[in-house]
């Protein structure tokens, strides 16, 4: 295996045992005055002073190189509690105190997603809602919170302010929503399928949410660890040609930006700062999968790789910052979101708002799995794509011509409730109809769910709303000129 140099490619060498700092009597590499207390890249001790000089100065980097955080933005930084966000906020807090020209200037506030009625123990949300935001709040910045089922419902709730008067009430939760997250965590059919959407919808909770307190910019926790597995991970589960939005500093969605400005630092010297400075990490109660999945496969072949040869993790990461998506930052910063009314928003995905990837040319994977599908289900008859194209039982056809007559996928005898603004069954779609306005990784997704009709109305409804639009198109074409 190689790592690949600037000008050259180097062999990757193997480690062969950690340096050992115990007995007092290793000097540090960078000053050669300071005793070591911490080994990085398995040989290279540093003191306590180089260390954080070094860390603190990656984090500063990454966002001052970029020119992208000005004076004055305000940012929504998402904190989890873990590791990498206690470092951030403490990172943040230590920045913003700075008096020198590396000061950081920018105005945050913090959010929490609650996602305890995930958990296999869901009581003690609560208390962690307060160990979490009350750190945030000692250091006085204000903290938000909203918990993961509120991306299933319809109407957009924004986060609630944390005060030290905190208590249940004043997070309001609904049984229905909550029953409903976890049905349709439940309904899917593969772990790997179940974690990539609870993942997705954290994401689009969390851009949501800032939408709703007016903030533009979001700061997520990711490290470079994290990310290296992201970059495998997502290729294996069918989102490479995502990755560039997934692991690049900036990048884009729903018309929010994020940025990753722990990205150029690894889990284990996060874990470091977060000893050094006795930072409370905590591991909230959320989602965790029981049982393997490509992502956790996938992270146990890097760790392990990473033990024997340090250059694994900095050597996947440098790769994934070459990649470049194919559709531009900049049309997908124009491009108008999803249901916005802007003829063009079919171009992003309705699930993950990523831009849609399916419109690939013949030599490409989502074709020739496309025509597969197609043959298996000729081979099989009318049987198996009875099954398939009707996922709801008040729906006779998702045959398209019939669709544009009813413009909805019921036989337009008021059984689908298209009637009822608010109701759930007005956005009844078929799997394929549903396919259509997803990227290849979504697709995969609802391949894996058991009943499409789970999914968030608001998905729903903007797929429908899309079929809706395409269906007059088709209908006014003869009249265009
Ligand atoms: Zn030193
Ligand atoms: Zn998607």
């Amino acid at each position: 295996m190689c790592s690949v140099d600037p000008d050259e490619l180097t062999e990757m060498t193997r480690a062969t045992g950690q340096l050992d700092i115990c007995g007092g009597d290793v000097l540090c590499r960078k000053c050669g005055t300071g005793t070591a207390e911490v080994v990085l890249r398995v040989k290279d001790a540093y003191c306590r002073d180089c260390f954080l000089a070094y860390f603190v100065h990656k984090f500063r980097s990454t966002i001052g190189k970029s020119k992208q955080i000005r004076h004055g933005d305000k940012v929504l930084v998402a904190t989890s509690g873990g590791a990498s966000s206690a470092a951030m906020l403490h990172l943040i807090r230590q920045g913003l105190n700075e008096t020198s020209h590396k000061q950081l200037r920018f105005e945050p506030a913090f959010l929490y997603v609650d996602e305890s009625c995930l958990s296999e123990n869901p009581s003690p949300g609560q208390e962690y809602i307060k160990k979490v935001c009350g750190e945030v709040t000692s250091l006085n910045f204000d903290c938000y919170v909203t918990s993961i089922e509120q991306i299933m419902s319809t109407q957009e709730m924004s986060p609630v302010l944390f005060t030290m008067e905190w208590s249940e009430e004043h997070l309001p939760k609904s049984k229905s929503l909550e029953e409903g997250m976890k049905d349709l965590l439940m309904a899917c059919k593969s772990p790997s399928a179940k974690e990539d959407l609870a993942e997705q919808l954290r994401q689009d909770l969390i851009v949501q949410a800032a939408k709703a307190l007016g903030y533009q910019k979001i700061f997520l926790g990711d490290n470079a660890t994290n990310l290296s597995i992201a970059i495998l991970g997502n290729v294996a589960i069918g989102r490479g040609s995502q990755l560039p939005g997934r692991v690049h500093f900036k990048s884009v969605h729903r018309g929010i930006e994020i940025y990753r400005p722990m990205r150029e630092i690894l889990q284990n010297e996060i874990q470091y700062y977060v000893e050094i400075h006795n930072l409370s990490a905590v591991q909230a109660p959320g989602f965790h999968l029981q049982g393997p999945s490509i992502t956790s496969c996938t992270e146990d072949f890097v760790k392990s790789l990473q033990r024997d040869f340090p250059a694994t993790i900095p050597t996947i990461f440098r790769t994934g910052d070459k990649l470049m998506s194919s559709s531009s930052e900049q049309s997908r910063r124009t491009s108008p979101e999803p249901g916005s009314g802007a003829g063009s928003c079919s171009e992003v995905c309705v699930l993950c708002g990523s831009d849609l990837d399916t419109e690939q040319g013949e030599a490409s994977a989502v074709h020739a799995i496309l025509i597969s599908q197609e043959l298996s289900q000729r081979k099989v008859g009318g049987d198996s794509k009875g099954d398939k194209s009707t996922v709801n039982g008040s729906c006779e056809s998702s045959d398209s011509a019939k669709l544009a007559e009813n413009s909805c996928a019921c036989n337009g005898d008021g059984g689908c409730g298209s009637g009822g603004k608010d109701s759930k069954r007005e956005h009844v779609l078929s799997q394929d109809q549903l396919e259509g306005y997803l990227c290849y990784g979504c697709r995969i997704i609802a391949r894996e769910l058991r009943n499409i009709q789970l999914l968030p109305i608001k998905v729903l409804g903007m797929a429908a709303e899309q079929e809706r639009r395409k269906l007059m198109r088709e209908q006014i074409q003869d009249f265009l000129l």
